[in-house]
C-alpha cells in the first residue's frame, strides 16, 4: 500500500498528539523516523524528527484533520486587552473591562 507523509519537522510529542488525533478519527498512522532521535546534532533536524505517514488514501483526510486540530489551537490562544489583561481564547470579551475582543490587539501572534 502506498502511503503518504503527513507531518514531518515537528517535535516527537506533537507527532504523537497528532498521530493520537488521527487516530481517535479512524485514519491510521504511522510514526516513523523516531529511531532517529539518537542522531540528533548529526543530521540536521528536519531529516532526524519523527514524521506521520498514512495510506494515501486517507492523506487528504489526515491533512484536513490536522488543519482543524492547528486552527482550534490558534482560536484557544489567550489573546491580550487593550486594559493589559490576559484573555482565555474562548472568551469573546474581556472578563476584567468588558471591551470585545474585536477591540483588542492580539499581542500574542
Ligand atoms: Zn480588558
Amino acid at each position: 500500500m502506498t502511503h503518504r507523509c503527513v507531518l514531518r519537522g515537528g517535535g516527537p510529542a506533537e507527532a504523537h498528539l497528532t498521530a493520537d488525533w488521527l487516530r481517535r478519527n479512524g485514519v491510521e498512522v504511522q510514526i516513523r523516523g523516531e529511531a532517529l532521535q539518537g542522531l540528533f546534532g548529526l543530521l540536521p533536524y528536519r531529516d532526524a524528527a519523527p514524521s506521520l505517514w498514512v495510506a494515501e488514501v486517507d492523506a487528504e483526510r489526515a491533512r484536513a484533520l490536522i488543519e482543524a486540530a492547528a486552527q482550534q489551537v490558534a482560536e484557544a490562544r489567550p489573546w491580550a486587552c487593550r486594559c493589559g489583561e490576559q484573555v482565555d481564547g474562548h472568551f469573546g470579551s474581556c472578563w476584567s473591562c468588558g471591551r470585545d475582543r474585536g477591540f483588542s490587539q492580539d499581542q500574542a501572534g
